[in-house]
């Protein structure tokens, strides 16, 4: 394998009913960009036979093709991770296995970094998931914006263009639960977005479950922010302000007026108010939570994955021979990302 231009980098995760679709329509668009390339891809400890496919292709194809195999599941972000460690092309582009993101669009990314563009973001022209996923996206989405500072008209689209840098840095970042779309972001000196398709999920099921989703932008909030944080001090203190300004007038008002009579009195219902306030400081109990917990993982430094086994062939390594030069698995159970 000698070293390429382009890397691709693909996370799967139990998606054995649409590999043969993705292999068929995946190297056919790569070898008509016409750059040499190799594709990664990281089976996030499937447990369906994604990984003897995976395999079966590294021996199709040991040329271009790099597998990595977890041991369990990471989570598609880490997976992508364990990718972007391994690259060895100048620029990189992530897709999604289930050919949401058509391979065939991979070109228009590399023209966006041609012009001299680092990161180049895909957004989905028409979007071909469920309703309550493009709304929940576009909340979030925007919600996103307005506290992280980080500019992505489509969060959710996997299929972008990074430089080599900006991987190399994302690879650096020690963090546990992070979001790469995001992260990338926030090392890129030339970002810009491009209009890409988006289609129906080709076979097989998302892996993604509501509880799944909001963990996920748990990650991407707080992953970037200490706003939400931030906004809970500011309002302990404007509702510790308030009732002592309440205080003073409910007090005042029953020395000099109405000892015993009914008027400000009237508004004051101390057990409503109590709950209100209970409900606030348990959400807010929640999201230190959630800091605490990032804080927790972080410091314990595990090794945030671990991998089962690599496929591919040593960098620089000629092309095979006739027939007889059959591919060799490096295996090292122990390596630490
Ligand atoms: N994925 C993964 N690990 C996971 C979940 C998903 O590697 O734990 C991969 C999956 O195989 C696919 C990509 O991440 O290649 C996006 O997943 P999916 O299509 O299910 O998400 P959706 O399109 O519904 O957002
Ligand atoms: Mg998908």
């Amino acid at each position: 394998m000698t070293i390429p231009v382009l890397s691709v980098v693909i996370p799967v995760y139990n998606e054995e009913e649409g590999l043969a679709a993705l292999f068929a329509r995946l190297y056919p668009a790569l070898d008509a960009i016409g750059v040499s390339y190799e594709v990664i891809f990281v089976n996030d400890g499937s447990r369906d036979r994604s990984a003897a496919l995976l395999r079966k292709q590294w021996e199709r194809r040991p040329d271009v093709t790099r597998v990595v195999l977890f041991n369990a599941n990471y989570g598609q972000h880490l997976a992508i991770v364990a990718g972007f460690e391994r690259v060895r092309g100048e620029r990189i582009v992530t897709l999604d296995a289930d050919l949401q993101n058509p391979p065939e669009e991979i070109g228009k990314l590399l023209a966006a970094m041609d012009a001299g563009h680092d990161y180049v973001g895909g957004v989905r022209r028409t979007r071909e998931d469920s309703w309550w996923r493009r709304i929940a996206s576009r909340a979030m989405n925007r919600l996103r914006e307005r506290i992280t500072h980080i500019k992505m008209s489509d969060q959710g689209c996997m299929l972008r263009a990074y430089s080599r840098e900006i991987v190399t840095a994302v690879a650096a970042s020690r963090e546990v639960s992070t979001f790469i779309p995001a992260l990338a972001y926030t090392f890129a000196a030339s970002p810009t977005e491009i209009e890409v398709e988006h289609a129906e999920r080709a076979a097989g099921e998302s892996k993604y479950s509501l509880y799944k989703l909001i963990r996920l932008n748990f990650d991407l909030i707080t992953g970037f922010s200490l706003v939400p944080l931030q906004m809970f001090s500011m309002f302990g203190m404007l509702v510790a302000a308030v009732a002592l300004a309440t205080y003073v007038i409910v007090i005042t008002y029953r020395i000099f007026f109405a000892p015993g009579e009914l008027g400000v009195l009237l508004l004051w219902d101390r057990d409503i108010l109590a709950f209100f306030l209970v409900g606030l400081i348990v959400f807010g109990m929640g999201i230190i939570g959630e800091y605490v917990g990032r804080i927790y993982q972080q410091v314990r430094e595990r090794p945030r994955y671990m991998i089962r086994a690599v496929l591919e062939r040593p960098a620089g390594d000629p092309a095979p021979g006739a027939g007889h030069d059959a591919p060799v698995a490096a295996v090292d159970p122990l390596r630490r990302p």
